[in-house]
């Protein structure tokens, strides 16, 4: 069966093809349409980017979808039909950068293919299993009820994925596994998982919780949000943009969001960024101990994403000073959210059902 796997971001669109055969998936094709939307750009909109991107792949039996947000209502992946494309876009203003471009992707592609299967594989579902006391802000219980504003999680894809390969790599059964997985990618997140089902998640109502990312600030006191807006008159949209696109790595070191550029330039001396690099390993380490506590112990740490793949030197530097949780095994284990995604809709498409763990 092959399966094409599409990921839009807002102004790019990531494609690739499996053929998946039984205990075996190719990547039979891939590419990436950029610019999408820009003044210069001969791609305007996510519709032209599907029309360019399936013209060079061949036939395919089915199409999945990556979707940032499936709110309270998708605990697992969906074949996508009339209400369930709904459902998408009710969840729409929790994720107004990102839902919006993938309902355009899905258009896209059921007005190209029409007759092919589609499946959506949500950022959000794998964080549905965490109990109220860990998805609760401690905010009037109204805006919950009545608003949606909870912590949803994100990144759930790569955990899952991870996860699963962890436990297979320890020998264990995953209804067994205890497992702490940080993914640092240019977003990053620490997912506590106990018996292949998430139990707290770095990353909350919006992306921007949890540890430093590259752009991102992470965890701030609130409180600073209204100082800005106060004391320097920063409308809501500038300290957005702050928090989100110049904070983090970024915006500590004054130099680049690429860990590789601060590791280079802090062994040369740059204060700044070795600062920052101190700062990201010190609040990972801090997640890291919180969810050894939270799981009671770890069968172990698991690492991926660019800098969590790549990184011997920040992942040592992380582990720092983590001896005195008496001793756990690092892995290192690259993620593969398109495969899992292939995974999800070739096991929909075929009858089969859910499986939580991907092979
Ligand atoms: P995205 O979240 O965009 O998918 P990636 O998972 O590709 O991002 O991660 C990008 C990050 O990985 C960048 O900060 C990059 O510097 C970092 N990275 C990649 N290779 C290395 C390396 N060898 N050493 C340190 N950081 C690395």
């Amino acid at each position: 069966m092959r399966i094409l796997v599409l990921n839009a971001g807002s102004s790019s669109l990531k494609y690739r093809v499996f053929d998946i055969a039984a205990r075996r998936e190719t990547v039979v094709g891939k590419g990436t349409v950029e610019r999408i939307g820009f003044p210069d750009s001969p791609v305007h909109d996510h519709t032209e980017a599907v029309q360019e991107a399936l013209r060079t792949i061949g036939d395919v039996d089915a199409v999945g979808h990556r979707v940032v947000h499936g709110g309270e209502r998708f605990k697992e992946s969906a074949m996508i039909d009339h209400s369930v494309e709904l459902a998408i876009e009710e969840c729409s203003p929790l994720a107004p950068l990102h839902n919006p471009h993938n309902l355009a992707c899905y258009r896209a592609a059921r007005k190209l293919l029409p007759h092919l299967p589609q499946v959506a594989v949500f950022d959000t579902a794998f964080f549905q299993s965490l109990p109220p006391h860990v998805y609760l802000y401690a905010l009037p219980l109204e805006y919950y009820e009545r608003d949606h504003v909870r912590r949803y999680g994100f990144h759930g894809t790569s955990h899952r994925y991870v996860s699963a390969k962890a436990a297979e790599a320890l020998g264990i059964a995953p209804e067994e596994a205890k497992l702490i997985t940080c993914h640092l990618g240019n977003g990053c997140s620490v997912c506590a998982i106990e018996g292949g089902r998430a139990v707290d998640i770095s990353m909350g109502f919006t992306p921007l919780e949890g540890v430093v990312m590259g752009t991102r600030s992470g965890d701030i006191d609130p409180g600073i949000i209204f100082h800005l807006a106060r004391a320097k008159g920063m409308a809501l949209g500038e300290i957005e943009a702050l928090l989100n696109h110049q904070s983090g790595l970024l915006g500590l070191s004054g130099r680049s969001n690429d860990m590789r550029d601060l590791v280079q330039a802090a062994s040369s001396g740059d204060v700044r960024a070795e600062l920052s690099i101190e700062v990201f390993c010190y609040r990972i380490r801090k997640y890291i101990g919180a969810y050894w506590a939270v799981l009671g112990g770890a069968d172990a740490v698991v690492f991926t994403g660019g800098i969590g793949e790549n990184s011997h030197a920040v992942r040592d530097r992380i582990q720092q000073g983590l001896g005195c949780l008496g001793g756990f095994l690092a892995l290192v284990i690259p993620t593969n959210e398109e495969l899992l995604i292939a995974q999800d809709t070739a096991r929909l498409v075929s009858g089969r059902g859910r499986t939580l763990t991907p092979r």
